[in-house]
């Protein structure tokens, strides 16, 4: 539906977009997750056809937004950050002046701004004027213009930015309604409102793409430290035996330490919780516990983690020492072609000198051969 390959945007020495590439399928909520200045709304503007990528390409249902944007267009409803509403209108005008801008067909214009008017709950608003609307009722009126000419994907940027925690709800519920006919794109500062109305993320520090799928998934690839550190007055082999019976757990180790003690370090499937069973199994054997220490990464710790700046930094040195290893492999194989080639043609050039001198040998003895003709000739 969405495929978006190599995108960057620079802007003059900085990279506000930076080699981002992904795909959208049809039927889910997407969410851009990142902090302020990430690069979210830019990757969002070329999207949309609003800014130009200073590199990459951006293909919206078969259709390029640069070379073939007005079709790729018809595709696609944008909420940018700064909703574009004309404040002197009144929100019926405003949603009339948008289907012609979207060249709907005329006939079904008044049907189009009844439906996303009763959509967004905003129909016994729309002899007002824009400007004397709440902020909640003006991003109401936001997404219907969005929802205007009835496009597959809806591209919200940062929808809920400025509301109250109660209009913050009702866009959400609204978000979720879209799904139904809309593949939806959100950009979000926030990670509870990403794992909540999201089905995929997609985190984005400092113009890069450094982790993508749903909350599960990156729970499961980056919060694998969920781990437990015990101490337990018990023997070796029956804390082992316990162990051995708890589901969840992926590997431990078992230690004897003072006082008649066991030390384990457990490691646990990322979304196990193994406290509850683990408890009663001990307390059955009669097998106290001494210390219990969980440690596990939530989805907010591998936020702050992927988006810090020294994440991010580790990312890209990593990724310029790839390069330059890759460089000088690239720069060792072409030397050693390089002297294959050297040596291919110092064979040849032997073989030539070779031949040069077998077809001397011929000529002198041509010559001496002609040289007897003419004594004999002579002779004669
Ligand atoms: P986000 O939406 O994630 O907060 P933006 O996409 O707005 O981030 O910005 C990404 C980076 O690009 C920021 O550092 C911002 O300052 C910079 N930027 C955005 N637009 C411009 C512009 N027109 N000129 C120069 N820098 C810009
Ligand atoms: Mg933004």
């Amino acid at each position: 539906m969405i495929k978006v390959q190599g995108l960057s945007k620079i802007y003059g020495e900085h990279i506000a977009v930076d080699d981002i590439s992904f795909e959208v399928k049809e039927g889910h909520i997407y969410g851009f997750l990142g902090p302020n200045g990430a690069g979210k709304s830019t990757t969002m503007n070329i999207m949309t056809g609003y800014i130009a990528a200073t590199e990459g390409d951006v293909e919206i249902d078969g259709h390029d937004i640069l070379k073939d944007a007005e079709e790729a267009k018809k595709c696609i409803g944008y909420l940018p950050e700064i909703p574009p509403l004309y404040q002197d209108m009144t929100v019926r005008e405003y949603l009339d002046f948008v289907t012609e801008l979207k060249k709907v067909d005329k006939k079904e214009r008044k049907n189009q701004v009844e439906e996303v008017m009763k959509k967004t709950f905003i129909t016994d608003m729309q002899k007002r004027l824009i400007k004397n609307l709440s902020k909640g009722y003006k991003q109401r009126v936001g997404l219907a213009q969005a929802m205007i000419g009835n496009p597959d994907v809806i591209i919200l940027d940062e929808p809920t930015v400025g509301l109250d925690p109660k209009q913050i709800i009702e866009i959400r519920e609204l978000i979720r309604e879209l799904k139904k006919d809309h593949t939806v794109i959100l950009s979000s500062h926030i990670l509870s409102e990403v794992a909540e109305v999201c089905d995929e993320i997609m985190i984005i520090a400092k113009g890069r793409m450094v982790a993508s799928g749903t909350a599960e998934s990156l729970l499961n690839e980056l919060g694998s430290n969920n781990t437990i550190e015990l101490t337990a007055k018990g023997s070796k082999k029956e804390v082992t035996e316990i162990l051995k019976s708890i589901n969840g757990i992926k590997s431990c180790t078992v230690d004897n330490a003072s006082g008649g003690c066991v030390e384990c370090f457990i490691s646990c499937n990322s979304d196990a919780e193994i406290r509850d069973d683990l408890n009663k199994k001990l307390a059955s054997k009669n097998i106290s516990i001494y210390r219990l220490v969980n440690d596990s990464k939530s989805l907010e710790d591998i936020f702050l983690e992927l988006t810090d700046d020294a994440y991010v930094e580790k990312i890209e040195k990593e990724e310029s020492e790839k390069e330059e290893k890759e460089k000088a492999l690239k720069a060792k194989q072409k030397k050693a072609k390089k002297s294959i080639a050297e040596e291919i043609v110092e064979e040849l050039k032997d073989d030539e000198t070779v031949e040069e001198t077998e077809e001397s040998k011929e000529e002198t003895q041509k010559e001496a051969a002609d040289d007897n003709e003419n004594i004999n000739k002579e002779e004669e």
